[in-house]
């Protein structure tokens, strides 16, 4: 299968999941989007609202917001794939409670695993969890880590950078580096490829 079919496979299945109890009240599933060959994969929480009705990820005021993110980081949303650690809206936007992020994550497991991308940027908690359990957002947000195989830098979510002001540099300065952080992310995964030769990285861009 090649890596667009089974992205497809995943979407379609998600579209049937009764896995967890969040199938109950989801209008429509949302298994995330964007090219299968991502560099960048950014991992939100779960559909809000406008997400459940449309079927899209980040397609509410926070999606808004982080559209001009990426833009500042020279990234345009259809560069990136978008999705989220559950794929069906939480009621009311409570937050996912560990069985339903234990039962989704096969999905973005696969969907991770398919699309191989250099750098996965989390966004907000949930998303951190899985892969920096217990980590404090405050402490970690902005710096690149090898987890694993993957990089992985974890940042704030938009809409908590909407809802408190005092957030909003962070965020803002931890999507500027993400060019750079790319470049040292690239590096990383071509290491064992012919060497050429490049001046070191400041120590905390790479992972
Ligand atoms: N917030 C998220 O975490 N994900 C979305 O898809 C939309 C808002
Ligand atoms: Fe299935 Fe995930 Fe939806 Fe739960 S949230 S029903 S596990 S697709």
């Amino acid at each position: 299968m090649s890596v667009e079919e089974t992205i497809a496979q995943i979407a379609s299945e998600v579209s049937v999941c009764t896995t967890c109890d969040l199938h109950k009240s989801r209008k429509r599933s949302v298994p995330g989007e964007g090219p299968s060959r991502a560099e960048i994969m950014f991992i939100g929480e779960g559909p809000g609202f406008y997400e459940n009705e449309q079927g899209r990820p980040f397609v509410g005021a926070s999606g808004q917001f982080l559209e001009q993110l990426l833009a500042q980081a020279g990234l345009k949303r259809s560069d990136v794939w978008i999705g989220n650690v559950v794929k069906c809206r939480p009621p009311d936007n409570r937050d996912p409670l560990p069985a339903e992020l234990a039962a989704c994550d096969v999905y973005l497991e696969r969907q991770i695993n398919a699309i191989n991308p250099s750098i996965i940027v989390t966004l907000g908690r949930f998303s951190m969890n899985k892969f920096m359990p217990g980590a404090k957002i405050s402490a970690v947000h902005g710096v690149m880590r090898k987890i694993g195989a993957r990089c992985v830098i974890p940042m704030f979510h938009p809409a908590a950078a909407l809802h408190q002001a005092a957030l909003k540099p962070a965020i803002l300065a931890d999507f500027a580096k993400l060019p750079q952080l790319l470049e040292a992310a690239r590096k990383e995964s071509t290491k064992s490829a012919p060497a050429v030769q490049q001046v070191e990285e400041p120590k905390q861009l790479s992972c």
